[in-house]
């Protein structure tokens, strides 16, 4: 299943940073995700569509403990293991990623693909916007080639000013 308007504006700008139907976008991306767990018969339980849910309102990084709080305010209880254990559950089977750099999470635009995420992070706004790598291209993976080393996993996570914070610069 690919999400059509997904790509309409993606061209020149990730979504994440582009204006685009916000509302449209967490439906989608939350259907999109039961669809996959459907599919792939994986248990999707109230918390962990929670979790997914509560990453999708806003495209920005989340840490485990602001998580938790939302889940205590939804009634969801405030163990941190319940939130740890939907976060590991979204992030295994490629519904949400962990931001290594902000130690948080985020829900992943594109879920019912199989993927190499690259991340883009303002270090101002923390506003994170995903988009595709090739591990196999480029110049690692013709350094990879060379030397035999067979890559299976690579982490992109370019650090810089999103085009919302670059254009208050400018004004
Ligand atoms: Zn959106
Ligand atoms: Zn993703
Ligand atoms: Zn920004």
């Amino acid at each position: 299943m690919t999400i059509d308007f997904l790509n309409q504006n993606t061209s020149d700008t990730p979504l994440g940073f582009a204006h685009h139907d916000h509302d449209t976008c967490v439906t989608a991306t939350l259907a999109a995700a039961d669809a996959r767990c459907v599919s792939d018969g994986l248990r999707f339980t109230p918390v962990r569509r929670k979790v997914l849910e509560i990453l999708l309102q806003e495209h920005r990084a989340l840490g485990a403990y602001v998580i938790l709080d939302r889940l205590r305010e939804d009634g969801f209880g405030s163990q941190p293991p319940v939130a740890y254990r939907a976060l590991d559950f979204l992030v295994v089977n490629g519904l949400a990623h962990k931001i290594e750099r902000l130690n948080a999470f985020i829900a992943c635009t594109h879920p019912s693909e199989s993927h190499a995420p690259a991340f883009m992070i303002c270090r101002l706004c923390d506003a994170v916007a995903e988009t595709q790598s090739s591990p196999a291209g480029g110049a690692l993976g013709e350094a990879a080639r060379a030397t035999g080393f067979q890559i299976e996993r690579t982490v992109v996570e370019a650090e810089g000013v999103c085009p919302t914070c670059a254009d208050k610069a400018d004004a």
